[in-house]
């Protein structure tokens, strides 16, 4: 019986994902779903791309969040166009809610959207949203061994951002078993190496992002 429910849900957001993935194809837009634990820095990559880009490229940002408009706050003062979901609590974003985001949202003018996820490694991992693209968010001071705990992420994501490389110095994350345990789930994605706060690997960072913006034209 409960196996039936559950399998109606996952039936559900894969119709509902194709409705996003077709409404973005058609706006032009690409999108990047970013998935890491709370505190990896998913809002600050948000920040910094768009303080980069936001002159040459149309950006629109959806804020997951269980609770507080505070994420979304901060993307809204950089200028850009912004739309919260609070999930009341629940812990991923399914594409449902992505559809009746992108209702308060004018695709057009658009090339990319961000979408942060709920801070959680497990669930969103699941319920896709009808993104173009996966980010993994790591933060060093998490520890290197996170993609050996939460495979699932590393194996379906396009690119790696290990975040907050400025605090390596004080901490014992051990790079090379995190490039290594990478490597084995995904052994041709990308793992970009960066700091907001000294801004070390940014333009990787942007590189990437422009890349993955021309992937839908
Ligand atoms: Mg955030
Ligand atoms: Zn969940």
């Amino acid at each position: 019986m409960e196996i039936k429910v559950v399998r109606r849900i996952m039936e559900m957001n894969e119709q509902h994902a194709e409705v996003v993935r077709q409404r973005l194809r058609e706006a032009g837009v690409v999108a990047l779903n970013l998935i890491g634990a709370p505190g990896s820095g998913k809002t600050s990559l948000i920040e910094c791309a768009i303080r980069e880009l936001k002159h040459e490229v149309g950006i629109g940002v959806i804020e997951g969040d269980p609770d507080t408009t505070r994420d979304a706050e901060r993307i809204a003062q950089l200028d850009v166009p912004v739309v919260q979901i609070n999930t009341e609590g629940g812990c991923h974003l399914e594409a449902t809610m992505v559809l009746r985001a992108l209702d308060e949202m004018n695709l057009n003018g658009l090339d990319l959207l961000f979408i942060e996820n709920v801070g959680n490694l497990v669930c969103p991992v699941v319920f896709d949203l009808g993104e173009t693209h996966r980010v993994a968010v790591v933060s060093t001071a998490e520890g290197h061994d996170k993609p050996a705990k939460y495979p699932a992420l590393f194996r379906t994501a396009q690119v790696t951002v290990l975040n907050k490389v400025d605090l390596l110095p004080y901490l014992d994350f051990n790079e090379p078993q995190f490039v290594t345990d990478v490597r084995k789930l995904n052994p041709d994605m990308p793992i970009l190496r960066v700091s907001c706060r000294t801004g070390e690997g940014l333009a990787d960072w942007i590189r990437w992002l422009l890349q993955a913006r021309l992937t839908m034209r």
